[in-house]
């Protein structure tokens, strides 16, 4: 153990985010009661519910926590999990307000949990478990499209999304706008192209915003862009594969080690991670997998030296008993609250830079705003204006080609072509993550008593937070 560790315990996650918002409230001038309401969890809404299943009735704890309604709806995932409780859930509920408020999507923060190990129960059970969350919240309004909107989390995915969808349809047959009580759907379930992968591109674009940045890269102890830079990724579920998906393949990066529940797996010349995932899929972890060196102790990733942290897995990896021997000189923190208060101050004594999580993760909920106004709207994105921008484009290429301009084939393919949904919903993630990159940074710069970014997207959160509370009367 640390002396660290030895002087001060750790806090629990909720503690954890008090902590963190307590620092940057000191740095602003809010009134006391304001910043009082501002912190504070509003509801917390717990139920056990029953299920008959394998001839006998099994009871589920479920819950779904309100951090604030500045702004309706409240918005955040539903996770299902065996470590779910009512502390983690209020924890994740008060990053959700932030997250929305730094990023601009008009939401309050909420958050769900379901005690449960998914993988123990066929899907069928899973199914009929879930709807009758769903039931148990729909009625109580806690899932509606205009008071609270759930989405994805650890442990649930499209599937789960689109019976939740389902049973709130069947709850209120005539609602037209039903689809949007919930995002994260199957496309054919009123859903959006780019969701899922959403969270990791969100990643990878605020990666990219980082080294637009040469003074922040150099903070950093690193000099140069994306390319070549050596990342080490914890947890290759749908955030941390996406994100060394791309940044692999992509941008140049190489992925020198994965780490997952089973052990990690290195390899200095770069992960395959396409073929790693395939390889998990397979066989249930990442022991066996032909390229790259297998360590069973996955945590001591890590502390490895590499340039790009990615803790894309869950809260407190890294805390008081392991801050100190972190050697990433940059850490993006792709899950919710990957970092304790407590190591959050040992990083910065170290010099290592952060790029928090309610900026870094934002990119999912910033798609899932895309998929409920795509919902409320009842019109895919780009349907109405496609073809006439390509149109546009025929005009100027045939008026060039006419004055005897000569343009390459595959310029004239690229420019004819009209923006889809999909290309639509990346350039409003990626308008989305440079703004609020470029918001925080110029706290972050221009206040010498703002230490970190990660003060600096609490301050800007906050500060959006109180505004509405104010225009609120409050
Ligand atoms: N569960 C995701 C998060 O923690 C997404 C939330 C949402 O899309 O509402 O940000």
């Amino acid at each position: 153990m640390s002396a660290a560790a030895a002087a001060a315990p750790e806090p629990s996650f909720r503690h954890s985010v008090d902590i963190m918002f307590n620092r940057a409230v000191s740095l602003m001038d809010l009134s006391p009661g304001l910043e009082e309401k501002i912190r504070v969890c509003n509801a917390t809404y717990t139920v056990r519910f029953g299920v008959r299943l394998r001839g006998r009735v099994h009871t589920f704890t479920g819950y779904r926590s309100v951090h604030s309604e500045h702004m309706e709806p409240v918005k955040g995932g539903i996770r299902f999990a065996q470590s779910v409780n009512q502390d983690e859930v209020e924890a994740l509920a008060a990053l959700m307000t932030f997250k929305c408020a730094l990023v601009e999507a008009p939401f309050g923060g909420s958050k769900g949990g379901l005690c449960i190990d998914p993988r123990q129960w066929e899907e069928d059970e899973l199914e009929r478990i879930t709807r009758r969350f769903a039931f148990e919240l729909i009625k109580r309004d806690l899932i509606h499209p205009s008071q609270n909107v759930p989405a994805p989390d650890m442990g649930t995915g499209e599937r789960e999304m689109a019976w939740i969808a389902d049973q709130y349809r069947r709850m209120n047959t005539t609602d037209i706008d039903s689809p949007a009580c919930v995002t994260g759907k199957p496309l054919d379930a009123g859903g959006i192209l780019g969701r899922v992968e959403a969270t990791g591109r969100g990643v990878q674009y605020a990666l990219r915003e980082f080294f637009r940045h040469p003074e922040d890269v150099a903070w950093a102890n690193m000099t140069g862009g994306l390319s070549g830079k050596r990342v080490v990724v914890q947890g290759l579920g749908n955030v941390g594969y996406h994100a060394a998906k791309f940044l692999s393949e992509e941008d140049g990066a190489g992925v020198i080690a994965v780490a997952e529940h089973d052990g990690a797996i290195i390899n200095d010349e770069g992960i395959d991670i396409e073929a790693l995932r395939t390889h998990i899929a397979e066989t249930g972890g990442v022991r066996g997998f032909a390229g790259g060196t297998y360590r069973a102790d996955g945590h001591a990733a890590l502390e490895m030296e590499c340039d790009i942290l990615i803790p894309a897995a869950m809260e407190g990896v890294i805390n008081l008993s392991n801050a100190d021997r972190v050697k990433a000189r940059l850490i993006i923190e792709a899950a919710n609250g990957p970092i304790t208060a407590g190591a959050d101050e040992i990083l910065r004594k170290k010099g290592i830079v952060v790029i928090p999580d309610l900026y870094a993760n934002a990119g999912g909920v910033t798609v899932s705003y895309f998929e409920w106004v795509k919902n409320l709207s009842h019109i895919r994105f780009g349907r109405m204006e496609r073809r006439r921008e390509e149109a546009r484009h025929q005009l100027l290429l045939d008026e060039l080609g006419g004055a005897g301009v000569n343009l390459s084939a595959e310029f004239q393919r690229k420019y004819l072509q009209g923006a889809d949904e999909l290309e639509l919903v990346r350039s409003g993630l990626d308008d989305t993550m440079r703004e609020a990159y470029q918001r925080m940074r110029e706290v972050w710069r221009e206040r010498q008593d703002v230490p970190d970014l990660r003060i600096a997207a609490y301050l800007c959160a906050i500060d959006k937070v109180a505004k509405s509370y104010r225009a609120l009367g409050l």
